[in-house]
């Protein structure tokens, strides 16, 4: 099929031609939409919870019906179902589905990511048609897996389908399709599969779609994620407890102890007042203070804490929460001093800052601030890596225009406070690429929690914004 290719690389390079192909790739998505939605409706069908209690079976049935539609598209050099083993264990992880094709005249490479396993339906009384039987209602299709991330993997199948529509199936884009069978179960294999499938797997620029939109009329690419470190703080101050009035007033018990240490992490203002955790400046939407106040249920009378736009204090600056606390109950006090108290301490960490410095950071303020020459214990400590997008990559400015093109205005650049762990093993694994982190869901889409649904337009715009993405990547050399 040589001769076709070179003959469509020249009808190409006019513009008209550019102009018309994209006009095919829109009608390629419009009318390819009941079919997309017929193959999600199938595979919301398949109850592939992946975490341990559920039947494996039904994840490996999911994973068989993903891979029948990547088949069925004749585009890939292999289609594969794969399981890596989980790290120190000989447990095999979730069945994934791999599929690959070579680019070709010096077209770049792109690795599709999406997750066709799913959260367990939680309680059936609480929705409101049957999770797995999927159900439209109004603008929305409902079911467990009907947004996350299901339509994340149809999204994939759907763009490549209007691709093949627009440019034949001879195109000149390489592509690898990675569709995860585990990432609501903590993505345990998903490190080992990377190393073990790492040739496949290579690619210029990869698109993890399994995030959010701001909202059902703009588009948002997910440009940074907070990492976090947390581990456990033990304070002693007595070798045993003694009677509060004995020594009361004349010895430090170790509840005062870490009561003075625990008000050092923190300004007046409730911003964190550790040295050396860094924040990131970054632009943000407009977000009131009534919008946070409602959806954060705070109480009448309680102030935010911090300082800066609200949205850049939860994106892109760190937090401290003390998450627990080992001490007598309140049932059980008696006057006694404390000998040593525990709390766990877990600290978010802003895009930009190595979770390795940021533990240095609280180590070393910990230790400096510790009252009364208390003795300090750190361990049980756990990190992952905060993920900060390269917007000066040519990848980043591809999506962004898709994105505007296919949604009619310009994307958000979105934070999220939280954290996707399994980015940071592609960062790791993968320095060179481009990590583009975009999604089908939005602030309704209840993502894990009953009622779960997606919304058919922004499905409809996240497959165009993938199809103008994979045809203008066909076109493009020099990456
Ligand atoms: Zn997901």
């Amino acid at each position: 099929m040589t001769d076709s290719g070179q003959t469509r690389a020249n009808t190409h390079s006019e513009p008209d031609a550019h102009g018309a192909s994209e006009e095919l790739l829109r009608s390629a998505v419009e009318q390819g939409l009941p079919r997309t939605i017929a193959d999600l409706s199938r595979l919301v069908r398949i109850p592939s919870v992946s975490w341990a209690a559920f039947d494996p079976a039904h994840v490996a049935a999911s994973a068989d019906a993903v891979a029948s539609l990547v088949r069925d598209l004749g585009v890939f050099e292999s289609v594969t179902i794969r399981q890596a083993t989980i790290p120190g264990s000989d447990i095999l992880g979730q069945p994934a589905v791999l599929a690959t094709r070579a680019a070709r005249n010096g077209r770049p490479t792109i690795l599709l990511y999406a997750h066709h396993d799913v959260q367990p339906p939680g309680k059936d009384e609480e929705w409101e048609s049957n999770p797995f039987e999927p159900t439209v209602r109004g603008d929305r299709l409902y079911g467990r897996g009907a947004a996350d991330d299901k339509a994340g993997v149809m999204a994939h199948i759907a763009s490549i389908r209007a691709l093949i529509e627009a440019e034949g199936p001879d195109f000149d884009l390489g592509l690898a399709l990675f569709i995860e069978g585990e990432e609501e179960f903590g993505s345990r294999s998903f490190a080992a599969f990377l190393e073990d499938n790492h040739d496949a797997l290579r690619a210029d620029a990869i698109v993890v779609a399994d995030s959010i939109n701001w909202d059902i009329d703009t588009p948002a690419l997910t440009v940074g994620l907070r990492g976090n470190v947390t581990f456990r703080l033990t304070v002693r101050t007595l070798a045993h407890a003694s009677h509060s009035g004995m020594f009361g007033g004349a010895v430090p018990d170790a509840m005062l102890a870490m009561i003075r240490l625990l008000a050092t992490l923190h300004n007046d203002d409730g911003s964190v007042a550790v040295e050396g955790l860094t924040g990131h400046d970054q632009v943000t939407p407009e977000y009131s203070e009534e919008q946070l106040r409602d959806e954060a249920a705070l109480l009448p009378g309680v102030t935010p804490i911090g300082n800066g736009p609200l949205l850049g204090r939860i994106w892109s600056q760190p937090s401290i929460t003390v998450t627990g606390i080992d001490a007598p109950s309140v049932a059980n006090a008696s006057n006694t001093l404390a000998p040593s108290i525990s709390v766990r301490i877990s600290a978010r960490i802003a895009p930009g800052q190595a979770a390795a410095d940021a533990r240095i950071a609280l180590e070393k303020h910990v230790r400096e601030n510790a009252p009364f020459g208390a003795h300090i214990e750190i361990d049980d400590v756990d990190t992952g890596e905060p993920f900060l997008v390269d917007a000066s990559g040519w990848a980043v400015t591809e999506v962004r225009d898709a994105m505007r093109d296919a949604w009619g205005t310009a994307p958000v650049d979105m934070g999220i406070g939280g954290s996707i762990p399994f980015i940071a093993d592609l960062v790791r694994v993968f320095p060179d690429a481009q990590i583009l982190v975009t999604g089908v869901e939005d602030q309704d889409s209840r993502a894990h929690s009953p009622n779960e649904s997606l919304h058919l337009g922004v499905f409809k715009r996240a497959i165009l914004t993938e199809a103008l993405l994979l045809g203008r990547l066909n076109r493009r050399s020099g990456h």
